[in-house]
């Protein structure tokens, strides 16, 4: 049942047609009156990687354009790709693999607890529950638990004990656990409410879960961090909407649902986790009101938006520049880490192989041995930044850059750290 007087017009969906479905409304409120404020070009799947040494070949891209709602203020991508094209079997992304979100869901567990007086007997639901990681913590602690998961990590996650139904996420899937499970208490999904067309029928599905105590968590990117500190990187076409906790705070009320607690926490270079719980049924935490406040003080959105636009190109600009100075004497210049977001900064810049002789990688990360997206830049064990010591090593993963740099340094990298955003810059090691 739909939990409120919804009446939008929604888009056609993506899944199923090979291809990809142009934005011409807003995926929340419906609205037609969108506003372009970025466009990065177009882009190749951060996920298709061509195995080293087979020759480029014909590869979809798709426009990396950014829009904002006048009406509920989301900002969202004005292009939407069947999930089949983005999301292959092999997806090689491991929650686990990742320290602070390791971290992040330990402490979420234990926020939620104290915040929701939870005790041991309520079930707790992960929708995108990738390899167990977030469920592990509240198995832990005693709570029933079952995951929902897509892809193979779901045999990983049962393998460590952690119940996990392997299912794309809907109705069906949500019916599955209630009737296999019972109601949820908590119900949480990071970093893929972001992710997943047709948001109402996922919030529906969610909503079905529930019991009448129940709350739903969601951690996702947040708009604001990826506005102040330049993170344009996180564009790509996974990310089908940037929220903002008022356009999220928008979403959710269509379905009956009211914030009661957000925060920002520190995953992914900069998120929100908002807590709602169906209307009237729990206290709401100041934490709302100040966030809500803080967003409104930031002025209008469109403006910082414009202002944001503008950060993009010019540090564009920078890189070039900073690079072409130290480049051009044959000074070599290897990315360390390739995650998704490395995709978008070196296709929107226009490195390739000339400029960025190899990105590396972890050993046993399922891209060594392929070239990067849109590129011939090949991805190659990390041994070989410390047996080759190139000149400069860009950090891909550069929302981390503090904690990278000395753990490089320390197993005996000596070149100089290019970090690309949020400025430019240039990290010498003292020698
Ligand atoms: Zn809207």
């Amino acid at each position: 049942m739909r939990g409120s007087d919804r009446t939008v017009t929604e888009l056609p969906r993506a899944a199923g047609t090979g291809g990809s479905v142009v934005v011409d409304r807003c995926q929340v409120c419906g609205a037609a009156d969108l506003e372009s404020v970025l466009f990065l070009g177009f882009l190749p799947p951060v996920n298709q990687m061509r195995t080293i040494g087979a020759r480029p070949h014909e590869q979809p891209s798709y426009p990396a354009e950014l829009l904002r709602c006048r009406q509920c203020e989301l900002v969202q991508l004005g292009l939407i790709v069947d999930p089949a094209i983005l999301f292959p079997p092999e997806y090689p992304y491991t929650s686990g693999t990742t320290r602070i979100l390791r971290e992040n869901f330990a402490e979420m567990q234990r926020e939620a607890t104290a915040l929701l007086g939870l005790d041991r007997t309520g079930l707790v639901v992960d929708v995108g529950s990738n390899d167990g990681t977030l469920l592990e913590n509240f198995r832990a602690a005693g709570h029933p638990v079952c995951g929902v998961e897509p892809t193979l990590m779901a045999n990983l996650a049962n393998e460590r004990g952690v119940r996990t139904l392997m299912s794309f996420f809907g109705a069906p899937a949500a019916a599955r656990v209630v009737a296999e499970c019972g109601p949820a208490r908590v119900v949480t999904a990071t970093n893929v409410f972001a992710h997943i067309e047709g948001v109402h029928d996922i919030v529906d599905a969610i909503v079905s879960m529930l019991g009448e105590d129940g709350v739903f968590i969601s951690e996702s990117h947040y708009l604001i961090a990826l506005i102040e500190t330049l993170q344009y990187d996180t564009i790509y076409h996974e990310h089908l909407r940037h929220y903002s906790l008022t356009s999220l705070t928008y979403l959710l009320q269509m379905h009956g649902l009211e914030v009661i607690h957000a925060k920002r926490i520190p995953t992914h270079g900069g998120s929100i986790r908002v807590y709602a719980a169906r209307n009237g049924a729990r206290r709401v935490e100041p934490s709302v009101q100040r966030m809500l406040d803080e967003e409104r003080n930031g002025g209008p959105l469109a403006d910082r938006l414009k202002a944001f636009a503008h950060r993009v190109a010019r540090s564009k600009l920078e890189l070039h520049a900073l690079l072409r100075d130290r480049l051009v004497n044959g000074a070599r210049l290897f990315g360390v880490g390739a995650p998704s977001r490395a995709s978008t900064l070196i296709n929107y810049v226009g490195l390739d192989r000339e400029l960025l002789q190899a990105v590396v990688e972890v050993r046993a990360s399922h891209k060594v041995g392929k070239y990067m997206p849109g590129t011939v830049i090949p991805v190659i064990d990390e041994a070989a930044l410390f047996e080759q010591q190139p000149e400069y090593a860009l950090l891909l993963s550069w929302h981390i850059a503090e904690e990278l740099m000395p753990k490089l340094a320390a197993r005996g990298y000596k070149g100089s750290f290019v970090v690309p955003l949020p400025e430019p810059r240039v990290i010498r090691q003292k020698a």
